[in-house]
């Protein structure tokens, strides 16, 4: 029977890729298929017969395979059985078998029927896997970012130990199979979020809104203690949502840091008066302060990203471009440029480009910074000017004032200047600096027409550049004289407000005015009124010296010229004809017998004739006739342009007029006086020759009976008449 089955066996599994071993009840193996033969690397031959006990690596499974003989029946239901054989060539395999009794017609067991499988592949498959898993696992709690992923229902499928940690307050609820929402809300419970201000009702919704779109949008989550976390989500190909978050928190932190002291820098930046910009290796801005957007006139959209070098005349590019090139080098680089700016302002600038340094030592860029020094350089030079007007000699006191007008138009730039004296409400020009527009000195307004009052309310210098945009055009003057730019500063002399010092123009200025010019009207101020008040003393010392000298001159009784102030005049005579040829006549008078007259009368009467005497005798001349006292009471007199012929007439008009004339009723005798005529000749270098001469003549008048009129002549002078 065995022979028979084992060929029914041979027919039916011999070729089977399965491993197949059939035994007798006994447990004697029958038959044994190829795919056995090879599994258990023994022939099969050796095999019938015997039993399947020696292939056991443990012995144990061999006796428990036992029950398939003792209740075949059990076995309708395919049972499997896993253990280890060891095969002919003594190596290990893991086999997986199922057995199946055979029965015959009786239902007698007439044997059972294995099939085996070896395993050892299916048990490396799933080691390989367990590892992948394993690994898996291991990575995801080694990565730094929380990591959790989400089923098609929402509910956890796996998160890592990071994610646990981000959401420490939620940990309890982060398990498999929860959903989502639970475990939102059971944090928001624990008040783990930071809802912004959202109801938590609110928050919960927005946060599921992004959670279910899974777009891999990067959201950022604010956390209750501070901390912010960056969220990004997205769908699994099998419809999971996996989840990664991040905690940015430092990150967050130092950007706000970076971000306010980015402001900080901007704001400093914008508040400074120079341009401050940036640019990188190709000369490309990549940033630009305020001021630096006016004078590029620009916004920063329109200035960002482009050369700002190339918006400059070709010179100023050259100067800039030379400039960079050693900046690029590494080395800080500064220069003064001359710039024409693209808001169409020249500026004399100090111009500097520092570079600046990536962490690995190069360059990366540059600074740039440039300084309006237009103003410190003009104020310097307007200073400078100022100093030397004002500090020379070769000046006369109007010089210095139509110069200070002409320098502080031209430092304001303005086509007109003014200083004004203002008395009560009326105010004066008194000199005025205005080529092109006719302003007198001399013309005045009601001082409340003007800006000027103004000024004077202030007490001290106001400005503006553009009235019209201003306080002042509601003042009369911008209606009055539409004056658009006016700057202007009281004038104080001697600490008194004697009026103003202004320019200005019907223009509006294109520049406002800075606090240097507001300073430099002030000098200016400080300066005329220094002028005015050292005007005023010397004029007034002019005066004193005039009074003294006329003082000085005059003869105390008479009130005419005395002797020094004469001889001074008559000297200049002489200097007169010398130059000019032009004759005079010398007269010397004495009064006849004038002792006598204050030896009866008194020396008060002799006083009173002197005074008369000289009234008499000056009023008859002419102004330009001079006439002094040179003695007690003996004078002379220079007739002007006048021979001897016709000085001889004027003298003995004057004698009788005397005689009619100057008679006292008190004095009892007439009084009369002699005169000495002598004409300037071409030797007298000095008066004191021709004086002489008269003097001889007058001798001689007295000497012939007094009372009359002596000409001169070689013959009367005392060597000829010896
Ligand atoms: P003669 O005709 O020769 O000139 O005689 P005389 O008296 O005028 O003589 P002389 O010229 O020598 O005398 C001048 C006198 O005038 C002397 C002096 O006392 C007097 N005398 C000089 N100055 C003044 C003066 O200011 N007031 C008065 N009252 N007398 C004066
Ligand atoms: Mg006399
Ligand atoms: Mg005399």
């Amino acid at each position: 029977m065995a022979t028979n089955i084992a060929l029914d066996l041979e027919q039916s599994f011999g070729e089977l890729n399965e491993c197949v071993l059939v035994t007798q009840p006994d447990r004697t193996i029958i038959f044994v298929n190829k795919a056995m033969e090879n599994l258990l690397k023994v022939d099969r031959q050796d095999l019938i017969g015997t039993t399947t006990e020696r292939f056991f690596a443990d012995k144990k499974h061999f006796e428990n395979l036992s029950e398939i003989y003792d209740t075949p029946a059990d076995q309708r239901h395919r049972k499997s059985y896993a253990f280890d054989i060891k095969t002919g060539d003594g190596s290990i395999v893991p086999l997986e078998v199922v057995s199946a009794p055979l029965f015959d017609a009786d239902h007698e067991l007439t044997g059972i029927l294995f099939i085996s499988r070896d395993q050892s592949e299916r048990i490396a498959l799933e080691n390989r896997v367990k590892n992948i898993a394993e690994t898996l696992d291991d990575a995801l709690d080694a990565i730094s970012e929380g990591f959790a992923i989400y089923d098609t229902d929402d509910k956890l499928v796996v998160c890592n130990n990071t994610y646990r940690e981000i959401y420490a307050p939620s940990a309890p609820a982060m398990q498999p199979g929860k959903s989502f929402k639970a475990i939102l809300k059971y944090g928001l419970d624990r008040d783990q979020y930071d809802t912004k201000g959202l109801t938590k009702e609110e928050w919960l919704q927005e946060r599921l809104s992004h959670h279910k779109a899974a777009d891999g949008k990067v959201i950022e989550q604010s956390l209750a203690d501070g901390r912010w976390l960056r969220i990004s989500e997205t769908k699994t190909r099998s419809g999971r949502r996996a989840g990664i978050r991040a905690d940015i928190t430092e990150m967050k932190t130092a950007k706000a840091e970076a971000e306010s002291a980015y402001r900080n820098l901007s704001l400093i930046a914008d508040n400074v008066s120079c341009s401050i910009t940036e640019v990188d290796l190709e000369g490309r801005c990549v940033f630009i302060n305020k001021i630096g957007c006016e004078w590029f006139n620009g916004t920063q959209e329109e200035l960002i990203g482009t050369r700002l070098r190339e918006r400059l005349p070709w010179k100023e590019r050259e100067q800039v471009r030379q400039a960079f090139q050693k900046a690029y080098a590494g080395e800080k680089s500064t220069a003064d440029i001359a710039f024409h700016f693209p808001d169409g302002i020249s500026r004399e600038c100090q111009f500097e480009a520092t570079p600046r340094f990536d962490e690995a030592g190069d360059v990366s860029g540059l600074v740039v910074m440039i300084v309006d020094i237009t103003d410190k350089i003009k104020t310097e030079r307007t200073l400078a000017e100022l100093y030397a007007i004002t500090s020379t000699n070769e000046l006369t006191y109007e010089d210095k004032i139509a110069e200070i007008l002409r320098l502080g138009c031209e430092h304001l730039d303005v086509p007109c200047g003014i200083i004004s004296h203002v008395i009560d409400d009326r105010y004066s020009i008194s000199h005025a600096h205005s080529p092109g527009c006719v302003i007198e000195p001399g013309t005045s307004f009601p001082l409340e027409d003007t800006y000027c009052t103004l000024t004077l309310d202030a007490d001290g210098p106001i400005a503006t550049a553009e009235a019209s945009k201003s306080e002042f055009a509601k003042h009369p003057c911008y209606r009055v004289f539409g004056l658009e730019t006016y700057i202007g500063a009281p004038l104080l002399v001697d600490g008194e407000i004697h009026g103003t010092i202004n320019f200005t123009s019907e223009e509006v200025r294109k520049r406002p005015f800075t606090e240097a010019d507001v300073q430099i009207v002030r000098q200016f101020a400080d300066w005329v009124g220094h002028e005015i008040a050292r005007d005023r003393a010397h004029k007034a010392l002019m005066q004193a010296k005039i009074n003294l000298e006329r003082i000085a001159s005059i003869d105390d009784l008479t009130g005419i010229m005395n002797r020094r102030a004469f001889l001074e005049a008559a000297n200049t005579e002489v200097a007169r004809y010398r130059r000019t040829q032009r004759l005079f006549t010398a007269v010397m008078i004495d009064i006849d017998n004038f002792k006598r007259i204050n030896d009866r009368c008194g020396h008060a009467v002799g006083d009173e004739v002197l005074k008369k005497f000289t009234g008499i005798i000056g009023g008859a001349l002419r102004a330009v006739d001079v006439f002094g006292r040179v003695g007690g009471e003996e004078f002379c007199m220079i007739l002007h342009n006048t021979t001897m012929e016709d000085a001889m007439l004027v003298s003995q008009r004057l004698r009788e007029k005397i005689v009619e004339e100057c008679q006292f009723d008190n004095v009892d005798q007439a009084i009369t006086c002699s005169m000495g005529l002598a004409s300037i000749a071409r030797e007298d270098v000095e008066f004191s020759t021709l004086m002489q001469r008269a003097d001889t003549a007058l001798y001689t008048a007295k000497e012939t009976g007094r009372n009359r009129c002596v000409e001169f002549t070689p013959a009367l002078e005392p060597d000829a008449a010896v």
